[in-house]
């Protein structure tokens, strides 16, 4: 790391020049990544949720390679690729509910576009053209290309572009160690959350809206929160009242992070659309994904004949057959199967550091997708002061400290506290994770002393 004072080198890449230095990585070997001074980093995050498999799988590496030999691209207006056809065949084959289509973008916030472009679709194919209002929820991200950040909830990514943004109504997140009042059960607790996406439908009128948006588990915006048990179930059940399309976005939470390649399973529901991303490329390529229920493809299929979207490069063969290795490493390899084990020995490892820190408020999360809350009082659960950065101040001890982490906050939402993410890859190993542990307990420590 650089020392924040000193002047930003030059550097051609936009942004780059704007902030403190940042070491360049060169190498990646397993579960750590190389810096080009030789010093080695624990990917306790992979990135943001990404490396799911570490950073030098030699399957995926050698699956891109066949690929590159074979074909590079070929545009989806001419053709389809054996490796774009692979993946959908999979991916749905793995999917919960009537997921029946896969529709490959670049990413994340590319296939939370394509979703609610699809929904949109969806109602003016059946003869619903009035549909097409937007409800998420308060805390969240959906992407950053317009679309996508209008439904996201946190204000501050979006406050400056206001003019350029669709207008989404946000209702309230489903987080229980920040909103479930004291002496109310979980149960009735998911289902006053849930309610208050019934009570927008009802004073937007439900004719008029087109899709509900959600993250199974939460990510960025507050750190591995999951719904209480029972809070999908009525989702689902609400928006189906209404006739409202339910998109999960699984951007960061899918592709097995939370223990089941979808993290929906866990909730016993299936949405209309889902979206994936980070751990479908792995960080191998970029790609994402939308995947759609028969009944939305079969009203486009029967109706105008085609959805009205795409890109240059959607379904790029080389994306695609990193991604078909992934999915492969994890199902047929079995890498999916190690992360309810790796993820109770991880949140074990949390608790027995943490549970008596005084400013850790909060140990939550699923699988492999786990987050410690940080707090200036235990007992009233007060964040620090925004003003403090303190999760910069964590990202930046953790580095030094050779650990790469996710900590995010203090200007979510109005001050709702710092957390740090953790998202380390499935191959993670039982004396990393102490590894990772104590990395981040120094760095922690040695964040709020300063
Ligand atoms: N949705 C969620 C839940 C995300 O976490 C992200 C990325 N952090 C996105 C969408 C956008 O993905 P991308 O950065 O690949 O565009």
């Amino acid at each position: 790391m650089g020392r924040p004072d000193a002047p930003p080198p030059r550097s051609a890449v936009f942004g780059r020049s704007m902030g403190p230095p940042l070491p360049v990585a060169v190498g990646g070997d397993g579960c750590y990544l190389i810096d080009a001074r030789g010093r080695r980093y624990l990917d306790g995050s992979g990135g943001a949720a990404v490396s799911c498999l570490g950073h030098s799988d030699e399957k995926v590496r050698a699956a891109i390679h066949a690929q590159l030999d074979r074909l590079a691209f070929a545009h989806t207006g001419f053709f389809t690729s054996r490796p774009a056809e692979e993946l959908a065949e999979k991916l749905v084959a793995a999917a919960p509910g009537d997921l029946g289509h896969a529709y490959f973008l670049s990413g994340g916030s590319e296939a939370v576009e394509a979703a609610l472009k699809l929904a949109r679709q969806y109602f003016l194919e059946i003869g619903e053209p009035a549909r097409h209002r937007i409800i998420a929820r308060r805390q969240s991200y959906h992407g950053n290309t317009l679309g996508a950040l209008a439904a996201g909830g946190n204000a501050w990514p979006r406050e400056k572009y206001a003019p350029l943004l669709t207008e989404c109504s946000h209702v309230d997140p489903c987080f229980a160690y920040r909103e479930q009042a004291s002496g109310e059960t979980a149960e009735d607790y998911g289902r006053r959350a849930a309610d208050t996406l019934e009570a927008e439908i009802l004073r937007l009128g439900p004719e008029s809206v087109m899709a509900f948006i959600a993250e199974p588990v939460v990510g960025a915006t507050a750190g591995a929160v999951p719904p209480v048990p029972g809070y999908f179930a009525r989702i689902r059940e609400i928006c189906d009242r209404y006739g409202v399309l339910l998109i999960l976005d699984e951007v960061m939470c899918g592709m097995g992070r939370t223990g089941t390649l979808f993290a929906c399973e866990q909730d016993g529901i299936a949405p209309d659309i889902v979206t994936i991303a980070k751990g479908l490329g792995a960080g191998y390529a970029p790609i994402g994904a939308m995947l759609a229920s028969r009944r939305i493809h079969s009203a486009i299929a029967e109706g105008s004949g085609a959805f009205q979207h795409g890109h240059t490069y959607h379904a790029h063969p080389l994306s695609a057959a990193a991604a078909h290795a992934v999915l492969s490493r994890l199902l047929d390899d079995r890498l999916l199967d190690a992360v309810p084990r790796l993820g109770t020995q991880l949140a074990d490892a949390l608790d027995a550091r943490f549970a008596d820190h005084p400013n850790v408020g909060d140990i939550r999360g699923r699988g492999l997708f786990r987050a410690v809350e940080l707090v200036a009082d235990r007992e009233t659960r007060a964040p620090f002061d925004p003003a403090r950065k303190l999760h910069a101040r964590i990202k930046a001890a953790a580095m030094e400290e050779g650990l790469i982490c996710y900590p995010a906050g203090g200007t979510v939402d109005g001050a709702r506290g710092d957390h740090v993410l953790l998202a380390p890859p499935f191959i993670i190993t039982e004396a990393q994770i102490g590894e990772l542990t104590e990395k981040l307990a120094r760095a922690l420590d040695a964040a709020i002393a300063c």
